[in-house]
């Protein structure tokens, strides 16, 4: 019985993707939904996008938080529209509070949405938000072993970044043992080495995301 009442939830939410889908398509925007543990890096990948590719195309974004608006303020001085959804303790966002956030942005202009998703690689799994694409923020400190604990998040990933490249010699990260693990979650998703610290592997990210965007 419990598991109908989760599949319900579940297809609802489905649903709502798909309406988003179509209102994104519909104003011709381009969605990414960004995944991470809490403090990969999302805000800083999201940051460094914006600087690289603010004079080419347009931006918008939605901060997924439990609470704050510290990343919201952050992404706001960029000048770039951005609307925060607080979840109040939910631990990922869906499509509902997407939706909330659409009518909120200007979609007309936009030719990117950057959705941040809430700091977990779990339940986000599960809710498809309307999305194009799914990037997944990893980090050096967190450990090779990532995508052995979470392999559903890693196996729906369009992209994986391992940020904080930096860091790599002052660890025992294993790089060969964390990229071949994602390679047999997932036959698609790129492994990009980054550092937003020091640049390393922004340029790729940045080219990555361009061949995925349709002419603009
Ligand atoms: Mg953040
Ligand atoms: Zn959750």
């Amino acid at each position: 019985m419990e598991i109908k009442v989760l599949k319900d939830i579940l297809s609802a939410n489905d649903q709502r993707a798909r309406e988003n889908r179509a209102l994104l398509d519909e104003h011709h925007v381009f969605t990414v939904n960004i995944t991470a543990s809490p403090g990969a890096g999302k805000t800083s990948v999201i940051l460094e996008t914006i600087h690289r590719l603010k004079d080419r195309i347009t931006f918008g974004v939605v901060e997924g938080d439990v609470s704050s608006s510290i990343d919201a303020k952050m992404v706001g001085k960029e000048g770039v529209p951005v609307v925060q959804i607080n979840t109040g303790g939910t631990c990922h966002l869906d499509a509902t509070m997407v939706s909330n956030a659409l009518s909120n942005l200007p979609l007309a202009k936009i030719d990117l949405l950057i959705i941040e998703n809430v700091g977990n690689l779990i339940c986000p799994a599960s809710f498809a938000l309307g999305e194009d694409r799914k990037v997944l923020v990893a980090s050096v400190p967190e450990g090779h072993d990532k995508p052995h604990k979470y392999p559903v998040m890693f196996s729906q990933a369009d992209v994986v970044i391992l940020n904080k490249m930096d860091l790599l010699p002052h660890t025992d990260f294993d790089l060969k043992a964390f990229e071949s693990a994602v390679d047999g979650l997932s036959n698609k998703a790129q492994i990009l080495r980054v550092s937003c610290k020091t640049g390393e592997g922004i340029e790729a990210w940045i080219a990555w995301l361009l061949e995925q965007l349709p002419a603009c």
